[in-house]
């Protein structure tokens, strides 16, 4: 099955207001990519609606994370509808600095995928293992555990409403996030694999339409041998996601269209 990469931002706590509108404007002016690729920023909430509104149409917009309730009393947080409402299509769930400095549980972060399922979101799941565990052996556990209340809410979504067919994972293997130390290709693959036979598994016929992106230190130097792999559906990058420059550079190898810099 053809699946559609995915080449996606996540900004984190970074940039401010004249830096994204500046980057909106950076990507429109290098034109669409030249292959089929969807091409995804995530920003801080503050400005989601202001990136939303620069972004050129062939560029989408997704919230770093919203609660597993749909309103409320929630000091400080985004609900799923509110970041519907601002123009996000997308939202990371279980990024794992949510999962490390706000102690977000497999459990909560499944419920923030369903909530998202719900708002019209397509939720980006991102599991990953610390070095520590991958080194104990435990990295296939640690995945299932993450990933098995998120396949029942897949699996329902799918059932339901079909929605889950735009079900995103993202493997990000903790190790590899923001150390300049990127999982080898054949690492990642194997993980990959492992995903996605748990989603043929569990997941009624979904596993081979989902997308299953890697993050973790990608960039231009290693983003082509990792998308060569057949699991791998295109990526999650934090910090070469920063500039607009090194981040149209990995847009356009990932669609083979050169190496050059940025225009
Ligand atoms: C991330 O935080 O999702 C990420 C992959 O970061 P980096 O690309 O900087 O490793």
């Amino acid at each position: 099955m053809k699946r559609t990469p995915i080449v996606a931002g996540n900004w984190k706590m970074n940039l401010l207001g004249s830096d994204v509108t500046a980057y909106a404007g950076s990507l429109a002016a290098a034109g669409p990519p030249e292959t089929d690729l969807d091409i995804v920023l995530f920003p801080t909430p503050v400005y989601l609606a202001a990136v939303a509104r620069a972004m050129p149409d062939w560029a989408s917009v997704g919230a770093q994370d919203v609660h597993a309730e749909e309103k409320g009393a929630y000091t400080g947080d985004v609900a799923a509808g509110q970041a519907r409402d601002a123009g996000a299509v997308w939202t990371l769930a279980g990024h794992s600095e949510r999962r490390q400095y706000h102690g977000e549980s497999n459990t909560e972060v499944a419920r923030k995928a369903e909530r998202a399922l719900g708002a019209g979101l397509t939720p980006v799941v991102c599991v990953g293992e610390t070095l520590e565990q991958r080194q104990q052996g435990e990295t296939e556990a640690i995945l299932d555990a993450q990933l098995a209340p998120v396949l029942a809410v897949l699996d329902a979504a799918d059932t339901d409403t079909g929605a889950g067919g735009g079900a995103v994972l993202a493997y990000e293997p903790v190790w590899a996030i923001g150390t300049g130390l990127s999982a080898s290709p054949e690492i990642a693959a194997a993980v990959h694999g492992h995903l996605r036979q748990a989603l043929n598994d569990h997941c009624s016929g979904l596993g081979d339409a989902a997308r299953i992106l890697y993050g973790g230190s990608v960039n231009a130097d290693n983003c082509e041998d990792l998308l060569a792999r057949p699991d791998i559906d295109g990526f999650l990058i934090g910090g070469a996601s920063l500039d607009p420059a090194s981040f149209l550079r990995i847009i356009r190898l990932c669609t083979g269209s050169g190496s050059g810099p940025a225009p």
